[in-house]
């Protein structure tokens, strides 16, 4: 089989070129006489992907100096226990806005710490909007407000920064990071899982103010400290070496793309045509409300929904893959991320109108 459009919301597709690199240098990277798997994470070589790998990262997203960057394990999932754990700072209370299913889960496992204060939630209106900011209710006393820059599941992303007042503000990122320009000094902390917009699943990113650093009580355990992980270079165990190494090529041809204000230019192009399309016809329909659907990850569903598996049967057989949506919303999700060619849109636009002509 030839590979395919992967339109999978995570993992999800590489850029090619990627793949091709890390094959080439599969056995023996760059004459080091050694696979990168088989490299000790303290040589000199690994050193060097390392520190590329994070200076890149600082490049393309412009992080501030005043911003540790980490490199961890368990996943953006980790960060939902992490967070509160390392900056609640002795402080009973945290805020957090319900966008959908990923900000549910974070609110889920916060409330093992503290008090969650709904400050914002769509949940009424299934999570096809965001509410307006001039809504929300924060408390000056919270610890922080956490939101979710992108619902991966809803297909529902934010267009603006909330105002957090004098609250550190909270993201996971994990499905819209590098997808379009952000102002990290605006954040306390952005996180993301890498699986999704950035490279293979192992890694979480985690950036963080160094006002947040130093916080977490003694009781928290090590590796889940950020500062101990920042003290030792998110080497406090070994690292996901591998993951940290495609995440430097992914990094690179983000690089070679012209970054992310030119990345961001296909992104709206590519999520638009899909969306025109998706307007224009009357066999699909997409929920969310306009000025919040998401660059990334496209819900649709068919009108009829007895149609909904010869529809994914004949896509996987014309090479458009990983269509279904999520187990929780049913219908149709296409994850169009950076990696994600136009030419894989276009071809899911021509299978989508001709299937409709022919149903
Ligand atoms: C996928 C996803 C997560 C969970 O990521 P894990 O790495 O599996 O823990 C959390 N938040 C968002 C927005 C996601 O897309």
């Amino acid at each position: 089989m030839a590979r395919i459009y992967n339109f999978s919301a995570g993992p999800s597709m590489l850029p090619e070129s990627v793949l091709l690199q890390a094959q080439q240098e599969m056995l023996n990277w760059q004459d080091s006489g050694m696979s990168v798997i088989e490299m000790s994470h303290r040589g000199k070589h690994f050193m060097a992907i390392a520190e590329a790998m994070k200076n890149d990262l600082i490049e393309l997203l412009g992080i501030p100096a005043n911003y540790k960057v980490l490199f961890l394990q368990g996943g953006a999932s980790a960060q939902f226990a992490m967070i509160p754990q390392n900056i609640l700072n002795g402080k009973t209370k945290a805020c957090y806005v319900n966008t959908g299913a990923w900000s549910t889960s974070a609110i889920k496992e916060a409330g093992k710490y503290c008090e969650v204060q709904i400050a914002a939630t769509s949940e009424a209106e299934k999570f096809t909007t965001i509410p307006a900011f001039d809504t929300w209710n924060l408390d000056k006393d919270a610890a922080y407000l956490h939101y979710t820059s992108n619902e991966t599941i809803h297909g529902v992303e934010f267009s603006d920064v909330p105002d957090a007042g004098d609250l550190p503000l909270v993201c996971d990122m994990s499905s819209n990071i590098l997808s379009r320009p952000v102002d990290v000094s605006r954040y306390g902390i952005i996180y993301a899982g890498t699986q999704k917009n950035m490279g293979p699943s192992g890694v979480t990113v985690v950036i963080v103010r160094d006002d947040l650093v130093g916080l977490a009580p003694k009781t928290v355990p090590a590796v889940f400290d950020y500062q101990q992980q920042a003290k030792a270079d998110s080497m406090l165990n070994t690292p996901a070496t591998y993951n940290w190494y495609l995440l430097g090529l992914v990094l690179q041809w983000l690089k070679q793309q012209g970054g992310i204000a030119a990345i961001e230019q296909q992104n709206i192009r590519k999520a638009g045509k899909l969306y025109q399309a998706i307007d224009q016809s009357t066999l699909y329909s997409n929920p969310v409300v306009k000025e919040y659907r998401s660059r990334m990850n496209v819900p649709f569903v068919l009108a009829d929904a007895a149609l909904d598996k010869e529809f994914l049967a004949l896509a996987d057989k014309n090479g458009l893959g990983s269509l279904p949506g999520h187990r929780s919303v049913g219908g149709m999700r296409a994850s169009i991320y950076n990696a994600m060619p136009e030419a894989g849109v276009d071809a899911l636009i021509d299978f989508m109108a001709e299937f409709e002509r022919t149903h």
